[in-house]
């Protein structure tokens, strides 16, 4: 049956940005239509070892055929195919939710930048049409009998139609644009091309890749590449290169890695690991569901599978790369591997290497540390929320903002070794943005004192310093929330007399003022952390942060209002004066006035919005209208 579809605007869009791409290395169509092929024949291999029969009788492999004369170029594998539907879902769509984000970006971005984003969005089918005019795909599934042809000409339209194929599997067939070497158009038809391209390219893929000349070779030649699995080579024998190559393979992004983690597991059981760290975090990695591409699992140099994520915990989920295990079982499933004991240990051993790694690289190289940071700093903090794992490590590796360390990061050591004396506590505040909080009224008595307090920006944070660890045995507490206590021992007692004195003498202004905004606060007292602003707004000990409380009610819980504490500095002229005002006369209208506007600029200062910004600044317009 015939039937012709129409592409989705957005894939049609993604098409003509990619044939008009001015990339010069079009030669990566083929590393891409290899990659999916060996993928192919990794899951034909997979579903082999519980049904033998899908298996074919031949080896399994790639061929690349070329008719110089008909410029045509082919690559066939016997792997897993397609069936119809599977070629309408997954070749005639782009279906991701990133093909937006990845058009927008594309239109923003120079030329020289779009292989970047045509490997960091995994469009690797679509790459053909750089260098072909017409792209056709044969495939026929595994245990089925049917075949599907799909073509097109990346005009809008695509055919689907019913085909012949002897055996499982799927050829794309390119009828090649004229070569065009300034256009990065090389010969594709000419043998030494491809063989330069695979080798190039693809040379650790784990099945043959062979080459047949159009009316010149029947029998198959050797294969153009060594099959050698990268990981079990001697690191001495492998050049950056190819690592890097291998990367682009597993991790479907078209840059090179950040950093290469190698390491081995000896003992009990055997297994080995080629670990990459991205250089920069995908699109997506914080859509749980589909950021996990994780780790490769083989068994004894065999496939087993992708994403597998029990062999790297979630917070170093943008790892990628390979684990090989001598001591498994081929017909692992994946509810198995949730249980082995094996893959725990060997998941335990990663994280410390990797979490080790990332020390040595902070040492060696900081600059390129903080890019790390820069990208997946965030992710990795959720490694503070998992008490297995080693949380001081983490802390150690950890970067943030602080009232000292300007434009820059600082690292807990760091901070640590400021301390100021008498203090043993460390200080942080959390909210949306540095600004803000460099800004903040609760900073005032830290500053004054000149403590440094610690800027935490991320989501993550609110949620880790729920229940903090402590670094080299302080604690983590926040400048934002409860009372304060400064200084020396002797300067906390003077404090603590001071605070004293001061509550019973603003007792009945206090009173007054916590009668008018009883509802909308939790409490209303002195404060020890003001030192310019009149008020503030804080949080009581305990109480969920509003991020945290918005997350809960995101995820469908019922939270509580959790009601703030508002303070009042009585050092400030506003506050001896309306203590004045209010000894004069109880009843002063002025009193309910001003307990309305001290809450309202308490708000606004910590980066809050008033529930009624009009009637706020009327009574700030009559209050200038007075004050004239
Ligand atoms: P990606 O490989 O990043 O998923 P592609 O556009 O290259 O993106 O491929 C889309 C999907 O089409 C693949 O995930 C796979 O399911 C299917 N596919 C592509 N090529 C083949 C092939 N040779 N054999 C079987 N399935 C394939």
């Amino acid at each position: 049956m015939s039937e012709t579809h129409e592409f989705q605007a957005q894939t049609q869009q993604l098409l003509d940005l990619m044939i008009h791409s001015l990339y010069s290395h079009k030669e990566i169509f083929l590393r891409e239509l290899i990659s999916n092929a060996s993928d192919a024949l990794d899951r034909l291999r997979f579903a082999g070892l519980t049904d033998a029969a899908l298996l074919p009788d031949a080896e399994l492999g790639i061929s690349l055929r070329v008719d110089p004369e008909a410029r045509t170029l082919s690559i066939s594998d016997n792997g897993i195919g397609m069936t119809r539907e599977e070629v309408i879902s997954q070749i005639g769509t782009i279906a991701k939710s990133g093909t937006a984000e990845f058009i927008r970006q594309m239109k923003q971005s120079a030329p020289g930048e779009h292989v970047d984003l045509i490997g960091q969005f995994g469009v690797g089918f679509y790459a053909s049409f750089m260098a072909a005019d017409s792209v056709t795909l044969t495939t026929r599934k595994a245990g089925d009998e049917a075949t599907t042809v799909w073509q097109s000409e990346a005009d809008g339209r695509y055919t689907i139609d019913d085909g012949d194929r002897d055996f499982a599997g799927t050829t794309v067939t390119l009828q090649l644009k004229p070569v065009d070497a300034e256009a990065g158009l090389a010969d594709f038809t000419d043998e030494w091309v491809l063989r330069d391209v695979v080798k190039r390219y693809s040379d650790f893929v784990g099945y043959p890749i062979r080459l047949f000349v159009e009316g010149r070779d029947e029998q198959p030649e050797q294969a153009l590449n060594s099959m050698k699995a990268i990981w079990t080579r001697p690191e001495s024998e492998v050049d950056e290169e190819a690592y890097s190559e291998f990367y682009k393979h597993v991790s479907h992004d078209a840059r090179d890695p950040l950093l290469r983690i190698a390491t081995r597991i000896e003992g009990n059981f055997e297994a080995r690991a080629l670990l990459f760290i991205p250089s920069i975090a995908p699109y997506d990695l914080y859509h749980r569901e589909r950021a996990n591409r994780g780790v490769q699992l083989y068994v004894k140099r065999i496939f087993i599978m992708d994403e597998c994520r029990d062999l790297i915990p979630e917070y170093l989920r943008f790892v990628r790369g390979v684990v090989d295990a001598e001591d498994l079982s081929l017909n692992v499933s994946r509810e198995i591997l949730q249980q082995d004991a094996q893959i725990r240990a060997i998941r335990k051993h990663l994280s410390k290497k990797v979490l080790e790694s990332l020390a040595e690289l902070q040492k060696e190289d900081p600059e390129k540390y903080l890019k790390f940071w820069a990208e997946f700093g965030p992710v990795l903090k959720e490694g503070l929320l998992d008490f297995e794992e080693k949380r001081e490590r983490i802390l150690d590796g950890m970067l943030c903002a602080s009232t000292e360390s300007g434009s820059g990061l600082t690292s807990l050591a760091d901070y640590a070794s400021r301390m100021k004396e008498g203090q043993d506590e460390i200080y942080y505040l959390t909210g949306p943005s540095r600004e803000v909080l460099a800004a903040s009224p609760q900073l005032e008595a830290f500053r004054a004192r000149g403590v440094e307090v610690l800027l935490f920006t991320d989501p993550v944070d609110d949620v880790w310093l729920q229940q903090p660890p402590t670094f080299q045995d302080k604690s983590f507490v926040s400048a934002g929330q409860g009372d304060v206590e400064l200084g020396t021992g002797e300067e906390k007692k003077q404090d603590a007399a001071q605070a004293e004195e001061q509550a019973n003498d603003f007792k009945p202004l206090v009173d007054a003022l916590r009668a008018v905004v009883q509802d909308d606060v939790k409490e209303v007292r002195l404060s020890r952390r003001l030192t310019e602003s009149p008020s503030c707004l804080v949080r009581d000990e305990g109480d969920l942060s509003p991020q945290i409380a918005e997350m809960l009610r995101q995820a469908g819980q019922a939270v509580p209002a959790v009601k703030p504490i508002l303070e009042l500095n009585p050092k400030h002229p506003l506050l001896l004066r309306l203590k004045e005002v209010h000894e004069k006369d109880g009843t002063d209208p002025r009193i309910k006035r001003y307990a309305e506007l001290l809450l309202g600029q308490a708000v606004l200062a910590g980066g809050g919005q008033i529930e009624d910004p009009a009637g706020f600044s009327r009574k700030v317009a009559d209050l200038m209208v007075e004050a004239l």
